[in-house]
């Protein structure tokens, strides 16, 4: 059996359907990212997991046992907060050691569990700080030490990195990655930051108005999107609306540019539109570049993004971007150039909604 579960859950506040009929198994050491746009219920899932707010219908299981009757200091849940929620008159140690004296633990024990917790987060060296002697990062990191000293059987993690600039976010992602999978800890992460959330899980959950619309690994969530949603949502995507013209054949018009479909078309008749996908790493301009599938147009745009150069061509109505990893001897196609664009069929996805 799943570890925690979720089961037919709903959360309406007031006339307000906040989350519909949501369902997932987490199993034991899981890393789950909940992803999605503000206000479509990521934290109120981990706010009923963690118990701070009651379900409307569903059951909420943690080892077996449902959660229902517990109040949230029964549920053996740490959680870490998006705002630096550390106890400012406390010291690190006090803090960290905080958890420990609410469950009774005895003063060598505290003591031994508060110098293993910092060591983990490499601030044995800070014990004695208080909160305002320390960084954003630092502070996070004991905020994570907290929740983990009195040994919870899920973390709960609450946009813990989004008020951090962006160097400290990805070096703290990954210590919090690597904590988790030295403890093994079922952990549920909430967050609106593809990468983040693309980086450091073993599955996605992507919310989109409080359903789940694909919850998948990382490789499956970027590369496989079960909807139109989660293609615009995870990664920069081209969305291009083709006419089917051969059902049979899976063939279709791009503009006036032919192309046959790796994807199955399935029920549709000639004439209709379909959304395709094409990621813009996937395709090639270079001369020789592989592919069984071309698309020719005059580029309108290019813009320089560090390690790459987005390049955006015109086919028919639809503008397709592209990117060209930087290197000293590149030379960019100029606007109005026209370049042919290979790629193989099977990168060009068929989008259903
Ligand atoms: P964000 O990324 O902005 O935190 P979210 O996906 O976590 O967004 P939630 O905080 O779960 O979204 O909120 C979902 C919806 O529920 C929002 O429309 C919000 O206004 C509403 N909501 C949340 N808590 C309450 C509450 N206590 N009373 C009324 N409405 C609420």
């Amino acid at each position: 059996m799943s570890f925690l579960t979720l089961t037919h859950i709903k959360k309406s506040f007031g006339p307000v359907h906040v989350v519909h009929d949501f369902n997932m198994a987490i199993e034991k050491g899981e890393f789950i990212s909940f992803l999605g746009p503000s206000g479509c219920g990521k934290t109120t899932i981990l706010r009923m997991v963690a118990g701070f707010e009651t379900p409307t219908a569903g059951t909420i299981t943690i080892n077996g046992r449902d959660q229902s009757a517990l109040k949230p200091n029964q549920r053996n849940i740490g959680m870490v907060f998006q705002a630096y929620a550390l106890f400012p008159n406390m010291t690190v140690f006090d803090n960290v050691a905080f958890g420990l004296k609410i469950a009774g633990a005895g003063k060598e024990e505290i003591g031994k569990r508060v110098k293993e917790m910092l060591g983990l987060i490499n601030l044995d060296h800070l014990a004695d700080r208080y909160p305002y002697q320390m960084s954003g990062g630092q502070q996070q990191r004991v905020a994570l030490a907290r929740a983990l000293a009195p040994k919870p059987q899920v973390l709960l993690l609450d946009e813990p990195l989004s008020a951090l600039d962006a160097k400290i976010r990805v070096s703290l992602r990954e210590e919090i990655r690597l904590i988790q999978q030295q403890l093994g800890i079922t952990t549920v992460f909430v967050t609106h930051d593809q990468e983040e959330a693309l980086s450091i899980s073993d599955r996605i959950v992507i919310m989109n108005a409080g359903r789940a619309d694909q919850i998948g690994t990382p490789f499956e969530i970027y590369n496989r999107p079960a909807t139109r949603f989660v293609a615009s949502f995870v990664g920069t995507l081209n969305l291009i609306e083709a006419k089917v013209l051969d059902p049979a054949a899976n063939r279709v018009t791009i503009g006036d540019q032919g192309v046959t479909l790796k994807e199955r078309l399935g029920p549709v008749q000639a004439g209709d539109t379909v959304s395709l996908a094409l990621r813009p790493e996937a395709g090639s301009i270079a001369e020789g570049a592989k592919g069984d599938t071309a698309l020719t147009g005059p580029v309108v745009s290019t813009n320089f993004l560090g390690s790459v150069i987005r390049t955006r061509i015109s086919v028919g109505d639809s503008p397709i971007s592209f990117d060209m990893f930087n290197s000293p001897g590149l030379v960019p196609p100029a606007i109005g150039d026209t370049v042919t664009l290979r790629f193989t069929a099977g990168d060009l996805l068929i989008v259903r909604d």
